[in-house]
């Protein structure tokens, strides 16, 4: 497992990550920390990840590195204590401020959609401008989602969705959720928000540069997203041809129970990372 991971997951300390990061920049690619942990089952867990949250930070700080960080709710306690959740991003995200940075709220499975955008508009209303949010293409609901949101002038990544989900919530065919996934940056762009187009699908990537051009969309209202260790020729491509491309940099002590739960969860990941292991051992 963990040379299986090792390509997806910097490490599993802050200097691991942080040496990532540095590199990472060096090679013009900005990056988002991610600190592993999701659905924890107790308050001093979700309190123990935004320190380290907090950490990442100061880190960011002081390295003078081009990166933001990237939080899950379940990580920072939304199951356990949805107050003290709230509490946790709100105080992640005014610190961000302080030193001119941007905080993403990751999205999850769909049980948590609501109440991630709810918290998501919570905060925008008290005047949090810096922090950003996630809509997953394959969601039914999406589009809706885009209607309601959009006069915020949102922040939002637009990725396919890694969670299984069944199909009277999601779409389930590949095309489909393409489909929907270029009709999402559409209308998001349409309403005049910053969309991050998170995919290494190379069809989805030249979709999102022929509605950029016929836009004339300047750098500030898009850029491209992708994980670590992933499709990494796609990136050095859009890099080469001068647009923002931001890197999903996980880290953490829990990087096995991360890995193990991605591979039995979503068998297409576990496809994934066969093939591309295999493409690799090919001379
Ligand atoms: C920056 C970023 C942030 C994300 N944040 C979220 C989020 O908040 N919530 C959420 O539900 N999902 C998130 N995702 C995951 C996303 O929803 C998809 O599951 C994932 O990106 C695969 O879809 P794809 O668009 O790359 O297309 P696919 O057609 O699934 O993949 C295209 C190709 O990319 C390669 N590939 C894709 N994923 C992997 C992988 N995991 N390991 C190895 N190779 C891979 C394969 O070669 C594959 O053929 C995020 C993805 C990115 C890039």
């Amino acid at each position: 497992m963990r040379r299986l991971s090792d390509r997806y997951i910097a490490g599993s300390e802050l200097d691991d990550a942080i040496a990532v990061v540095r590199e990472l920049n060096a090679a013009g690619k900005l990056a988002t920390l991610d600190v592993l942990g999701e659905e924890v089952a107790s308050t001093e867990e979700a309190l123990a990840i935004r320190a380290e949250y907090e950490e990442a930070m100061a880190a960011i700080e002081r390295e003078g590195l081009d990166a933001n960080v990237s939080v899950k709710l379940t990580g920072l306690g939304l199951a356990v204590d949805p107050e003290l959740c709230g509490e946790s991003v709100r105080a992640l995200v005014g610190a961000a401020a302080q030193n001119g940075r941007f905080v993403r709220i990751d999205m999850e499975d769909s049980s948590t959609t609501t109440a991630t955008l709810d918290l998501y508009r919570e905060l925008r209303s008290e005047g949090h401008d810096n922090v950003g949010i996630v809509l997953q293409a394959m969601l039914r609901r999406t589009l809706d989602d885009v209607l309601d949101l959009v006069a915020l002038q949102p922040n939002v990544r637009v990725c396919k969705g890694i969670y299984v989900e069944p199909a009277d919530v999601a779409y389930q065919g590949d095309e489909a959720i393409r489909f929907a996934f270029v009709e999402t940056m559409a209308a998001l762009w349409e309403g005049g928000a910053k969309v991050a187009v998170a995919t290494h699908d190379e069809w989805l990537v030249a979709e999102a540069l022929r509605l950029i051009e016929e836009r004339g969309l300047g750098p500030e209202r898009y850029e491209f997203q992708m994980l670590l260790g992933v499709r990494e020729e796609l990136a050095d491509e859009l890099v080469r041809e001068g647009h923002t491309l931001r890197v999903y940099v996980p880290y953490g002590r829990k990087w096995y129970e991360y890995s193990l739960r991605r591979l039995q969860e979503n068998p297409k990941v576990a496809g994934y990372v066969a093939r591309d292991t295999l493409r690799r051992l090919r001379p």
